[in-house]
């Protein structure tokens, strides 16, 4: 079982602390360890000891602005090689060159998209020397899933999945909290083309549940949102 040590370590040097919370519930959501400072001085005593492998950073922050603090740790031999992305409000060429001048890796312009800042966090740790293991498992209380094996464990018994309870679990846990509706559960999990029934859905969360609810009927992990779809709790 891997622990938080193999874990991508993200910091997100945000002063909007409803968007450093997306963000954060998003990456953690994709099996990185987050930590966040509203500050920027702050921010950067956390780069310091923390040794983050990514630093997502705001531009305009109290304390110390973001292209300041990113041209600090550009300058320091221990945190030059960590991969910085800039978040900010202004989205003009003549910023993102100073941005990218000032020594980021990437930029994104609010308002942040989810799925696009996903996309350029998982980019940029790519590109990075030595880059950490990204996602290789999804843990919700007593449930651990690994990716790349493909298997799922219950109180560390392994629990055997067909492949697509599997693909499903692992949609509903990276999306979970979030309402994921049958149309989108049957995209993402049997692809567009695939002609299959919404019932398709239903059959395959209740043998999830039976699998890996406490008690199937009354099901805390993946529960139904009436007139919705479903979403995993936990
Ligand atoms: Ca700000």
């Amino acid at each position: 079982m891997k622990d938080n040590r193999d874990m991508a370590k993200v910091l997100i040097i945000e002063d909007e602390l409803t968007l450093a919370n997306n963000l954060a519930d998003k990456l953690r959501g994709e099996g990185f360890v987050v930590l966040t400072s509203q500050d920027g001085e702050e921010g950067l005593e956390k780069v310091r000891s923390e040794r983050p492998d990514l630093i997502v950073l705001d531009i305009m922050l109290p304390g110390l602005d973001g292209l300041s603090l990113c041209r600090i740790v550009r300058r320091d031999t221990s945190t030059a090689h960590i991969p910085i992305i800039m978040l900010t409000a202004r989205g003009t060429e003549v910023d993102k060159i100073v941005g990218l001048e000032s020594g980021a890796d990437d930029y994104v312009v609010k308002p942040v998209a989810l799925g696009e800042f996903l996309a350029r966090v998982r980019a940029v740790m790519r590109r990075a020397p030595g880059h950490p293991v990204l996602q290789d498992e999804l843990v919700s209380n007593d449930l651990q899933v690994s990716l790349t094996g493909r298997r799922v464990y219950k109180n560390e018994e392994e629990v055997k999945l067909s492949n697509k309870e599997f693909d499903l679990l692992v949609e509903l846990m990276r999306n979970r909290g979030v309402v994921l509706s049958r149309d989108l559960i049957l995209t993402k999990v049997w692809g567009y083309d695939y002609f299959v029934d919404k019932r398709t859905v239903d059959v395959h969360i209740r043998w999830l549940r039976e699998k890996l609810e406490d008690d199937a009927s009354d099901p805390r992990r993946i529960v139904t949102v009436r007139g919705v779809g479903y979403r995993f709790e936990g």
